[in-house]
């Protein structure tokens, strides 16, 4: 995989189209002369069929075709670096036309073929044992750099292969660039782009609770929530953000919300942590704090990183803490890590090139 031809990419005189929404793309094809349907008909070979290349577009005319690449940048990232685990997991560290670097994980499952797209470059919430948080924060993403990590992952997949679920759980907190990140999702849910149907997509948040009602009164998406402990003491350190939005305050606003339902639960995201929170304890008084959510936990056991001493649990502790759970109700499921060969498993993500790994081994449980 080369660099995208300099031609392709964003600058001041060449404006992203991935950044428009449909509405706007057919507003910019009017603006140069072409009629406003052009819009949908372009959106449809680049969103649907994959063709950025203005050539392919067989059905607009020779005029247009070469007009586009002129005017618009055709693609906002261009792919850096692509691992591939051993377990089918493949991650790329992408390139914005400023230089910022994120990483896409895409996941493939059984039939399934997820997309963990980041949202920002970097992670202003430090939350303590994630790899992404100790990176600080450098920028939002925009919106053509959340759409285009789709549409240059999707180019990794077998023939024929398409990705089917969408997570936003890569790098960054995504309620806190939620314009970009709603105008995003409405390229994805769009049925003339991508057509994700609202289950097949889901929001990760650490908890800026503000934000996560307007998410949801905005687009129809699954939501999760990172929630990791069941004490404020605790969560205060390994979720910083607790502190502006305390586990009452957020727990209450998502009982409170009109949004869920049995059939569309809170996913409860939970990082076991060994002699941190995966204690029985821990496990009752979880559930004790979902009672009267419509809830379904993710118990991730963490992946180390070089960044942090948190090491995951026992196989034994974590089945443990899961039985408590599934024993009392509450559904819930042990997330296996993908990718922890390449570094791609959740919270790895740093956009480093490796050197550190030798550190990883050195203070690992191995
Ligand atoms: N900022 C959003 C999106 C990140 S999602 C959020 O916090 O929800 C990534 C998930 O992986 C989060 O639940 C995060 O807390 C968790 N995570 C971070 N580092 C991890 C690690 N090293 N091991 C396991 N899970 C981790």
């Amino acid at each position: 995989m080369t660099d995208a031809p300099a031609a392709s990419r964003p600058t001041r005189d060449r404006p992203a189209l991935k950044d428009w929404s449909l509405d706007e793309l057919g507003e910019r094809c009017v603006e140069a002369g072409w009629p406003r349907y052009r819009g949908v008909q372009i959106a449809g070979w680049i969103y649907g069929r994959g063709v950025e290349d203005p050539a392919g577009m067989t059905d607009l005319p020779a005029e247009l075709r070469e007009g586009l690449a002129q005017r618009w940048a055709l693609r906002s990232l261009e792919v850096a670096e692509v691992q591939r685990s051993r377990d089918g997991t493949v991650k790329a560290r992408l390139r914005g036309d400023d230089g910022a670097e994120i990483e896409s994980v895409l996941i493939p499952e059984g039939d399934r073929n997820t997309l963990c797209v980041s949202t920002q470059v970097g992670c202003p919430l430090a939350c303590s044992f994630c790899a992404t948080g100790a990176l600080g924060f450098r920028r939002n993403l925009r919106v053509g750099e959340i759409v285009d990590q789709v549409c240059r992952m999707r180019e990794l997949l077998p023939e024929g292969q398409r990705i089917t679920n969408l997570v936003f759980m890569g790098m960054g907190e995504p309620l806190l660039n939620r314009p970009a990140l709603v105008r995003a999702i409405r390229t994805f849910q769009e049925p003339k782009a991508f057509a994700f149907g609202p289950r097949k997509i889901t929001v990760s948040t650490a908890g800026v609770v503000p934000q996560i009602g307007r998410l949801l009164d905005e687009v129809d998406v699954n939501l999760a929530v990172s929630l990791h402990a069941t004490t404020d003491a605790l969560r205060d350190e390994l979720v910083p953000i607790n502190r502006s939005f305390p586990l009452e305050v957020l727990l209450g606003a998502l009982r409170e919300s009109p949004h869920f339902s049995r059939r569309r639960p809170v996913f409860f995201e939970y990082t076991l942590i060994a002699g941190v929170n995966d204690a029985p304890e821990d496990a009752m008084r979880l559930v004790g704090r979902l009672r009267g959510i419509p809830a379904k936990v993710n118990l991730i056991p963490m992946n180390p990183h070089a960044d942090s001493a948190a090491r995951p649990p026992a196989a034994k502790a974590i089945d443990a803490f899961a039985e408590v759970l599934l024993r009392r109700g509450l559904r819930a499921t042990v997330r296996r890590p993908r990718g922890d060969d390449i570094d791609a498993a959740c919270g790895q993500l740093h956009n480093r090139r490796h050197p550190e790994r030798a550190g990883v081994a050195a203070v690992g449980p191995a």
